[in-house]
């Protein structure tokens, strides 16, 4: 039976970074399309996850044989702190519907896609994957945090209750192109990079929520489309991999801003607005497990990753996710 991969939240920042990897990748070779398969590229209007009954024509309509499950209602720092019940709450009932479609219609593998948002805010650092459950995730995202846990926790009870190939994917902060620029909304990146350029544009001061302190491991996100690539043909546990640059690289928010106004040659005004939230100091994740399982992989240079990412962005921005306003 030929291969049909789905990819729940396929319209997504990575589920298009796997579409583009799969089309340029020369096809048989480590990322590339093999010779029978099939990508289904998956978006809600297809199919809303939280519903169970369209959840089940989805997968009705696609018969897939493995499942990248993204599909998940996913925010920064800021949408997180506001809609805590809601992310509990559609993201339970979306993985709830996609395992267990996948159980009762024997799919042969699943990746989920969890977030180092997921792990104890107390923890000793760098994070690795036997770190998931030992103590409660940071406060601003624990809706999102609980409701995300709850997948590998499922996956080991799928396996041992039935036997499936349910595992789980775990990675760092993602950006790049496809990504949501929504203002209020999105992560860092996208958010910096759409007020930069209203900045640019409006001759207004650009201005950058918190401290600028915080650090964060950032991966581009068609780095991040090999390595699920990879998880899904040469890995078969149900323990997590953690998906990120090494413990080394991470990122501040002010190197994060000044790299912005860099690749946008931005020269007005700039400030840090500390009334906002910082959220999680750092949240430094070991990449060791991935190393050791995949080898040789090279990461795109982050300065390279955004340039590449702010480039999409200019050029697609009349159609890019940017909000409800134009401005
Ligand atoms: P994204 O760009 O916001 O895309 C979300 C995707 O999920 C879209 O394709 C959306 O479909 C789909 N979706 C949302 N609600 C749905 C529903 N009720 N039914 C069906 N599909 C639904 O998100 P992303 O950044 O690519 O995130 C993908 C995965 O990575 C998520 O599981 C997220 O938690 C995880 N993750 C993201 C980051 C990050 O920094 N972005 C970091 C760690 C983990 P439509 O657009 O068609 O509505
Ligand atoms: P996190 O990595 O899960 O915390 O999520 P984010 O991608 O939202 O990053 C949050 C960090 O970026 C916090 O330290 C924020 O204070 C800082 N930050 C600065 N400006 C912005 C912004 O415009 N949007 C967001 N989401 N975060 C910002």
């Amino acid at each position: 039976m030929p291969d049909v991969i789905l990819v729940t939240g396929g319209t997504g920042l990575i589920g298009q970074a796997i579409k583009h990897v799969i089309e340029t990748e020369p096809a048989g070779s480590r990322f590339g399309k093999k010779e029978g398969e099939t990508w289904v590229f998956a978006s809600s209007s297809e199919g809303d996850l939280r519903d169970p009954e369209q959840t089940k024509k989805l997968f009705e309509k696609y018969k897939p044989t493995h499942v990248i499950h993204l599909a998940a209602l996913v925010g920064g720092l800021f949408k997180n702190m506001k809609y805590k019940l809601t992310f509990l709450r559609d993201n339970t009932l979306i993985n709830d519907n996609v395992l267990h479609t996948a159980y009762l219609t024997h799919t042969k593998k699943v990746i989920s896609c969890l977030s180092t948002c997921v792990f104890p805010d107390k923890v000793a650092y760098p994070l690795d994957e036997n770190k998931i459950h030992l103590g409660l995730p940071h406060e601003s995202n624990f809706g999102y945090a609980h409701a995300k846990r709850m997948v590998d926790v499922a996956n080991h009870a799928y396996k041992e209750e039935f036997g499936c190939n349910f595992t789980s994917a775990i990675p760092t902060n993602v950006f790049g192109p496809h990504d949501n620029f929504d203002l209020e909304d999105a992560h860092v990146i996208p958010a910096l990079i759409h007020k930069c350029f209203l900045s640019q544009k409006n001759a207004t001061p650009f201005v950058v929520a918190g401290t600028g302190k915080p650090l964060r491991q950032f991966i581009y996100s068609r780095d991040l489309a090999k390595l699920f690539i990879w998880q899904l043909r040469e890995y078969d546990d149900v323990e997590p991999v953690i998906l990120s640059v090494g413990e080394d690289e991470e990122v501040s928010i002010k190197q994060v801003a000044d790299a912005i106004v860099k690749a946008l040659k931005f020269n007005g005004e700039y400030t840090f607005d500390t009334s906002k939230a910082d959220g999680q100091f750092r949240k430094p994740a070991s990449n060791k497990k991935l190393l050791d399982l995949i080898g040789e992989f090279e990461f795109t240079p982050f300065e390279q990753a955004l340039d590449e990412t702010v480039q999409w962005f200019l050029k697609n921005y009349d159609t890019a996710r940017t909000g409800k306003i134009k401005q």
